[in-house]
Parts: C-alpha cells; structure tokens; sequence
C-alpha cells in the first residue's frame, strides 16, 4: 500500500474504507500498466497487425490520465475531511469558549489576539450541552467527583 495512504488510514480509520479502495483502483491500475509495457516489448507488438497496435504515447498517457484520476479522488476525499475535521474543532472551539481559529495559542491572530484560551468567550451553550456535558459526565462518574469549579 502506498505510504502516504497508509499513513493516513492509521490516523483516520474512520476513512478506511475510502482508502482501501483507492488502493484497490491503485493496484488494479497497476496492473494493468504492467500489461501494457509487456505489450511495448518487441516481441508483443509484432502479435498485432499495424491497425491494432497501441502506440507508446497512447499508453503513457492512458496511464497519467489514470493517475491524475486516482490524485483527483484522494484529494476528494482529504478536502472532505478537511472540512469535517474543521468544522468539528470550530464547534469545540465554540463549546469551551476558545477562539474558533486558534484556541489562543496565536498572539497574532487577529480574533483574540492569542487570549482565546479555553474559557476566554462565553462558551455556546447548545455547543457545550452537546460536546462537554457528556464528557463532565462520564469524568464525574469514573472519578467520583462533583463539578465544584
Ligand atoms: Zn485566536
């Protein structure tokens, strides 16, 4: 499997199942590229009569074309979880009252000025009923703790 899918599918498995197909249609292409440079051989190329013959340039780019197929999938499927992942931390941001775009570990940004720690912004109250309330939940139950802050 390609590194970088690899790497990928064992930081996100949620994805593994994108992957394991993008490395399907890889392997497959592979393949097949392998039977298409068998056929420039000399010896394969005299099998088919002039009219059949594939031409080198044909095939070369029959396979960028499959590469560039393959690229344009994957970069699908990370913009996706781009977006996701950034939609995710900005309603986190939202229900522990960080700064949406640097959680205050910025001085520069232009939001909070990197004061947007955890707690800075009043925190969202439908965001912190979703995303924290469990969490002090399950925290409070595995501990036995009270939430005295
Ligand atoms: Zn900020």
């Amino acid at each position: 499997m390609n590194p970088i899918l690899e790497y990928i599918k064992t930081q996100k498995p949620e994805l593994a199942e994108f992957i394991t197909v993008i490395d399907t249609l890889q392997t497959k292409d592979q393949e097949e590229a392998t039977v298409l440079e068998d056929m420039q051989d000399e010896d394969a190329v005299e099998l088919f009569d002039e009219e059949s013959k594939v031409k080198p340039e044909a095939i070369q780019m029959k396979k960028l074309k499959s590469e560039i197929l393959k690229l344009r999938q994957l970069v699908k499927v990370l913009k996706q979880e781009v977006y996701n992942e950034s939609q995710l931390n900005h309603d986190l941001a939202l229900a522990i009252g960080a700064c949406k775009y640097c959680f205050g570990c910025d001085d520069d940004c232009n939001n909070c000025h990197g004061e947007g720690a955890p707690g800075f912004f009043v925190p969202d109250y439908i965001h912190y009923k979703e995303l924290i309330l469990p969490a002090i939940k399950k925290f409070n139950l595995h501990f036995n703790a009270k939430t005295n802050y």
